[in-house]
């Protein structure tokens, strides 16, 4: 058994703030001495004990979480979605897919689109891309000047603060593949009749810009992951892993909240149903 067993993924995975951060220090296929066969059972009861503490949080309205995923094309945000996010109820909860900005978002600063998005109290709100896309794919392609997009980390460091001093908790996940897994998924949405939809001739594009991106993620993690907005970067070749560390680490933040189950506003002694 790896020592690092019992270690919660919360403090493996975290990126520490103030640290030096580079992604080719991270093994995307790093499994933290996880074993698949036991980690089903493991992720089905922290399934649960995320679904749990959803009801809590929504019950007793009091603090809105967000959760930002990022990741390189195919790095699984939308499996993420689908077998994470899965366990909550829709009523307490929304995702937002940033896309290429419209013509009136662009009219606006580029958070503005992003704060319209954010959750309110009891709501977990999942960001699918996110205000990162304008340190991202904006630096990457040159969509606005070096002067302009390296002022925004600050910027982005100032609003998370403003957000979470007002009392959200926020919670960030990269999921990291390697380049050949993503050589892997991309051929499988080129191949396989039910993923087709999903291939854009672009990414191809985008894959050959993969030493850039690497460049831009390893800034915004560095200089982004803050005590009151961390980032967790998610070996993610193995969507086993990916699903269980996104579970336990979501489920850790929320539970840190204490959420419990509000009291009736009423007073409902001796009160029956006839
Ligand atoms: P997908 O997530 O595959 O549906 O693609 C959405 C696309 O929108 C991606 O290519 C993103 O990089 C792009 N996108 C998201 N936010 C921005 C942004 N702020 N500026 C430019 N492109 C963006
Ligand atoms: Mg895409």
């Amino acid at each position: 058994m790896s020592p690092t067993r019992s270690r919660p993924l919360r403090d493996l995975l975290r990126v520490k703030p103030g640290s030096t951060f580079r992604l080719a220090d991270i093994d995307p296929a790093e499994t933290h001495g996880r074993d698949k066969e036991a980690s089903l059972a493991t992720l089905q009861t922290g399934l649960e004990r995320l679904s749990e503490l959803q009801d809590k949080l929504w019950a007793e309205a009091k603090h809105p979480v967000l959760v930002v995923l990022q990741g390189i094309d195919t790095a699984g945000k939308g499996g993420t979605l689908k077998h994470v996010m899965g366990a909550f109820q829709p009523a307490g909860c929304s995702v937002t897919s940033f896309k290429v900005p419209t013509a009136p978002e662009l009219a606006h600063d580029y958070l503005w689109r992003i704060h319209q998005r954010t959750p309110g109290k009891g709501e977990i709100g999942v960001f699918d891309r996110s205000h990162y896309e304008d340190v991202l794919i904006v630096r990457v392609h040159d969509i606005v000047p070096k002067e302009r997009w390296s002022r925004r980390f600050d910027h982005i460091n100032d609003w998370e603060k403003m957000l979470a001093d007002e009392g959200t908790t926020i919670v960030k996940f990269f999921l990291w593949i390697s380049k050949d897994e993503q050589r892997e998924r991309l051929q499988a949405r080129l191949d396989e009749p039910d993923k087709r939809w999903k291939f854009r001739l672009g990414d191809l594009d985008e894959r050959k810009r993969w030493d850039e991106y690497v460049a831009a993620y390893d800034e915004a993690l560095e200089r982004c992951s803050t005590d009151h907005a961390p980032w967790y970067v998610i070996p993610a070749n193995r969507k086993w892993f990916r699903n269980l560390a996104v579970t336990e680490i979501l489920g850790d933040t929320i539970a840190a909240l204490k959420p419990v189950y509000p009291k009736p506003p009423e007073d409902l002694t001796g009160v029956t149903v006839e």
